[in-house]
C-alpha cells in the first residue's frame, strides 16, 4: 500500500470502529430502526439549512414567498434511505459499541436570541471514541458523485452547521461528519471540523436582520445581493 494511503487510513477516527463491528457480524436478531415520516414545523432558524442562504433567500423562505419544494416519490425515497442509515449507525454506536448515551442521539440543541430562536438536532451530540476523545457526530448520505468530490459550498455549509451544534451544546471541541455513499459499496468517509464559535457571529447577524425585516415588514437588506 502506498504510504499516503496508509496515512489516510491511520487518520480515520470513527469509521474503523463501525466497519470492524460490521465485519465481525455479531448482530442482534433484528435492528429496530425508526423511520420517521413527519417533521414538526417551527419558526426557528436551522443550522442544517439556514446558515449559508443569503438574507433574501431566508426572508423568502420564512415569509412563504419562495415556492415550497414539491415532495415527490423520489424525495421520499431519499429521506427514507437517509433515516435508515442514521438509525442503523446510531444503533451501532450507542447500543452495540457503547460510544454514546441515548440522550445524545438526535439531541435537540437550541439557541435563544432576544429576537429569534434557532434549533437543530445533532445526530450524536457527544460520542466518546476510545483513545481519540469526544466528538459531535453527524451523518450525511451522499450520491457517489458528491461523495467522491464534495464541493466547497457543501463543506462550508457543514462547517457552519456543526459549529452551531458545538457552540450550543458546549461539551466537545471537534466534530466528525460521516459521509455515507448511498450506492454500493456504501463507503464511509470522515470530515473533521474543529470548534470555532467566531464563525457564528455573521450568521447570527444575518438571522437578526432577517428576523427584523419580517417583524417590521420592511425590505431585507442583503449583504450578498446588494
Ligand atoms: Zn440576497
Amino acid at each position: 500500500m502506498a504510504s499516503f494511503i496508509k496515512d489516510l487510513a491511520k487518520k480515520e477516527i470513527l469509521v474503523p470502529h463501525i466497519n470492524n463491528y460490521l465485519a465481525q457480524a455479531d448482530f442482534p436478531k433484528t435492528f429496530d430502526i425508526a423511520i420517521p415520516t413527519h417533521k414538526e414545523p417551527d419558526d426557528a432558524f436551522h443550522p442544517s439549512g439556514d446558515c449559508t442562504p443569503c438574507e433574501c433567500e431566508l426572508y423568502a423562505k420564512f415569509t412563504g414567498v419562495s415556492e415550497k419544494q414539491e415532495l415527490t416519490a423520489t424525495s421520499h425515497k431519499n429521506f427514507f434511505v437517509g433515516h435508515f442509515w442514521h438509525g442503523l449507525l446510531q444503533d451501532i454506536l450507542c447500543d452495540r459499541l457503547g460510544f454514546c448515551e441515548k440522550d445524545d442521539v438526535e439531541k435537540e440543541l437550541r439557541f435563544q436570541d432576544p429576537k429569534w430562536w434557532a434549533r437543530g438536532f445533532a445526530d450524536i451530540a457527544k460520542c466518546d471514541i476510545p483513545g481519540k476523545g469526544s466528538y459531535l457526530i453527524d451523518f450525511k448520505t451522499m450520491n457517489t458523485f458528491s461523495y467522491q468530490k464534495p464541493n466547497e459550498n457543501l463543506l462550508a455549509k457543514w462547517r457552519l452547521q456543526v459549529a452551531c451544534y458545538m457552540a450550543w451544546d458546549n461539551r466537545v471541541e471537534s466534530a466528525i461528519i460521516i459521509g455515507i455513499q448511498k450506492d454500493t459499496p456504501h463507503e464511509f468517509k470522515e470530515f473533521v471540523f474543529q470548534r470555532d464559535d467566531s464563525i457564528l457571529e455573521p450568521i447570527y447577524e444575518k438571522w437578526t436582520n432577517v428576523s427584523n425585516a419580517i417583524k417590521n415588514e420592511t425590505q431585507v437588506v442583503c449583504s450578498k445581493c446588494t
